[in-house]
């Protein structure tokens, strides 16, 4: 287990879009800029390593939960079905192939 920066507040600690209030703690950190992540992981595909949901831009994203990166296990490849991008073309939601992470494990 490491730590790494918030990447929904950008370590700051404060929900980014103030959507409760100004002073709101951030959602994903708990307001302590930093969030614990189990290794190895990639940046998350699906908002590009945001951590905010690239549709309603205000949100956590769905895939890494506000975190900007992805745990993954093993030998992973490109995911074929959306070409890396963790977004399913047709719906813009997440790929439901690699889940929205842009990799699945190698067979
Ligand atoms: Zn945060
Ligand atoms: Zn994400
Ligand atoms: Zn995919």
């Amino acid at each position: 287990m490491s730590k790494i920066e918030c990447a929904f507040c950008k370590g700051k600690g404060k929900d980014p879009f103030g959507l409760l209030s100004e002073l709101a703690t951030c959602q994903v950190c708990g307001g302590t800029g930093k969030v614990e992540i189990i290794e190895p992981t990639i940046k998350c595909a699906f908002c590009k390593g945001t951590g905010i949901y690239p549709h309603n831009g205000r949100v956590t994203c769905t895939v890494c939960n506000g975190k900007g990166i992805v745990t993954v296990k093993g030998e992973t490849e490109g995911c074929p079905k959306c070409k890396g991008t963790g977004v399913a073309i047709e719906s813009g939601l997440p790929c439901i192939k690699c889940g929205g992470k842009g990799v699945v494990s190698k067979k």
